[in-house]
């Protein structure tokens, strides 16, 4: 007798679930250093700086210290205080540490407000460009992701009024990032005070990530917590990845009042149980570390200029980024669209960008281009791209 198997079962959502368009190009960038190729790799978003010897020092003192086993859930008690306090000194909002939890990277910050505030079936609205994980994570949940464009015109800068006609009745969350990446776009108190006050009259959470809040180039820019008022349906995501060079080290944090807290440290101890032990003693050292964050901004402060000027010298039309890493031009009217645009520079000149549309649909026309390099490889790269738009132009 013949037995028969049953097909086994995937989740459809797991199944559909693409890979970043930044990983098809990293990927592609790596097969070209493999191959003895050279690589310009403007593409990841990532500081190429140490990370800080302080805060290095006093992980290998925990480390030595016995600091090896099982955290507290939430994270250790002392990096939830002065999660809380440094924030609340900084922008003024009073946090308690029972509202902070520390999170594997500010990726599970996101992946935590949006599995307790979204059910299948729901919408989130973000505005885009946006970083690509706001539009993956959702589908995973099988949440619906509208997709709100701001204006190329208008540097990207969000628009409260297209962003809140986009809300519908299944809509539960609105996602926004200041500064952006990929456009460097800030948002200034009147944006977010108008979209806090809307969500909240709506019954809708606004998440809000501020992971590059050390690296801000225009005075303009506000945190969403110095306007925020006690009651506002906030989750506010940040992180040690950007503002220390720490994006190896996976630590991130979630801050909200109240039960939505309590709902994410649920599912955080679900699904990680607790951040490693001792690397949450370099995060509390990062803290403490006013200058090495300072000097970092004042040498991307150097390159955004050096990156502009480049730009502007084979005539990419290009958003000035407020902040962040990186900037955000339209590719050249010659090309069709940003995705073969980046496979031209990558495959002729080794030169590793990303086509816009990895982040939002609307984006086609648009490459991402990260500073976060070496100068003198920066440099190099930016010499090539001018070089390789210029010969191309020529041929027409
Ligand atoms: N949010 C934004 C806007 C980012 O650009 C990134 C990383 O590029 C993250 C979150 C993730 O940060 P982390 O390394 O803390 O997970």
């Amino acid at each position: 007798m013949t037995q028969t198997i049953k097909p086994l079962r995937l989740n459809r959502n797991a199944l559909n679930y693409k890979p970043s368009g930044i990983r098809a190009i990293a990927d592609l960038a790596a097969q070209r250093r493999t191959d003895g190729l050279p690589v310009y790799p403007f593409h990841l978003g990532e500081p190429d700086f140490d990370t800080p010897e302080a805060i290095k020092a006093a992980t290998i003192a925990a480390l030595q210290a016995g600091a090896v086993h099982y955290p507290p859930n939430a994270g250790i008690p002392a990096l939830r205080e002065a999660i809380a306090s440094s924030l609340t000194e900084r922008y003024g909002f009073p946090l308690h540490f029972s509202e902070v939890t520390v999170t594997v990277g500010a990726c599970e910050a996101l992946t935590l407000a949006m599995m307790v505030c979204l059910e299948p079936g729901d919408d989130v609205v973000v505005p885009t460009p946006c970083w690509p994980n706001y539009l993956q994570t959702p589908e995973l949940l099988g949440v619906n992701v509208k997709q709100v464009p701001m204006s190329a015109n208008e540097g990207y800068v969000l628009d409260p009024e297209v962003i809140l006609n986009a809300i519908g009745p299944k809509t539960r969350v609105v996602i926004i990032n200041s500064p952006n990446n990929p456009t460097g776009a800030i948002a200034n108190a009147q944006v977010l005070r108008t979209l806090l006050d809307a969500v909240r009259a709506r019954g809708i959470w606004l998440v809000v990530d501020e992971i590059y809040h050390d690296i801000v180039f225009e005075q303009k820019w506000c945190s969403v917590l110095e306007v925020a008022r006690e009651g506002d349906p906030l989750i506010y995501v940040n992180g040690f990845s950007k503002s220390y060079a720490m994006t190896g080290w996976r630590l991130g944090y979630v801050v909200a009042k109240g039960e939505v807290t309590q709902a994410m440290q649920r599912i955080h101890q679900a699904l990680v149980t607790s951040v490693n032990s001792f690397t949450q003693y370099g995060a509390l050292e990062a803290l403490k570390e006013k200058q090495a964050p300072l000097s970092m901004l004042n040498r991307y402060t150097e390159r955004r200029k050096r990156v502009l000027h480049a730009l502007e010298q084979a005539e990419f039309k290009t958003p000035i980024p407020g902040g962040g890493f990186y900037v955000f031009p339209k590719v050249p009217e010659t090309w069709r669209d940003g995705d073969s645009f980046a496979h031209h520079l990558l495959n002729q000149y080794g030169i590793a960008i990303v086509p816009g549309d990895v982040f939002g649909s609307a984006h086609r026309d648009s490459f991402r281009l990260c500073f976060a390099c070496a100068d003198d490889v920066l440099d190099e790269g930016l010499t090539l791209l001018v070089k390789a738009v210029q010969a191309y132009n020529k041929t027409f």
